[in-house]
């Protein structure tokens, strides 16, 4: 099985006791690659350690999270946006609008958005895109930035049929998709109905959002095995084939070495 992993955060603390146990599963399940977008400047010195430690297995992102922009955005930006200018990263990320948690800077978050979209376009790099409540706004900073010059996804996409077709509709973006879509209760295999392989690629969210049989627990990798099986059973094909095709995009999404 080959798999990539295309949004985990695993240097978070929740890895701190295990983590060279963490990757041997992941390389043992099929996990070809790690992909590990950043929050804030907080996180910085923590992605950057496992990136180094790991160096080619897990690729770090650069972006400032949507939940962290507050008051010190400003900063935040420019701090973030001058990490892009000391190394190599893989993606713009994690960026986006997120009005689940809180509105009170929305004004802000969609301009950082905006303005991290900009530097996608600078830099050449796709954008993985955090959207909770707030697809539609995510859609719209889009179009305003240049919905043609920009290619991405919505990472753990969990949005309506009709949210389905209006980023499928931007052309260039997927949809990142993990454990929610084995959940019980989860609406996202009927909504996943509505497309198809060619437009997912798979993701954990670690240390979050555990698939069924782990679901509550700790995240990782090794686990995106269980959403490419649920997927495989979803489109009625082997767990191989979903493995290769959402990899393909993965690689050609993030121009990852084939
Ligand atoms: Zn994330």
């Amino acid at each position: 099985m080959k798999i990539i992993d295309t949004h985990s955060h695993i240097y978070s603390e929740e890895f701190d006791n295990d983590l060279p146990d963490v990757i041997n599963r992941a390389k043992q399940a099929g996990v070809e690659k790690i992909l590990l977008p950043n929050i804030d400047i907080e996180s910085l010195d923590r992605l950057h350690a496992v990136a180094d430690r790991y160096d080619g297995y897990c690729i770090p992102m650069m972006g400032l999270h949507p939940t962290s922009v507050k008051e010190d955005y400003m900063h935040q930006l420019e701090v973030t946006r001058e990490q892009l200018d000391k190394r190599k990263y893989i993606a713009i990320g994690e960026i986006g609008i997120d009005l689940y948690w809180d509105k009170t800077f929305e004004k802000e978050q969609r301009y950082a958005f905006e303005e991290q979209l900009r530097w996608s376009i600078e830099f050449d790099l796709p954008v993985a895109i955090h959207s909770r409540d707030a697809i539609a706004e995510c859609v719209e900073c889009i179009k305003n930035v240049g919905a043609e010059k920009l290619r991405g996804v919505f990472h753990s996409f969990g949005g309506t049929e009709t949210e389905l077709r209006d980023i499928l509709d931007l052309k260039n973006f997927l949809l990142g998709i993990n454990g929610v879509v084995t959940f019980k209760n989860s609406t996202l295999p009927t909504v996943l109905q509505e497309t198809d392989l060619s437009h997912i690629i798979i993701e954990t969210d670690s240390p979050y959002l555990a698939p069924v049989p782990y679901r509550g627990k700790r995240n990782e990798s090794s686990y995106t095995v269980n959403v490419v099986e649920r997927l495989a059973g979803k489109y009625n094909i082997s767990p191989e084939k979903v493995g290769e095709i959402t990899t393909k995009n993965a690689k050609d999404l993030f121009s990852l070495d084939y």
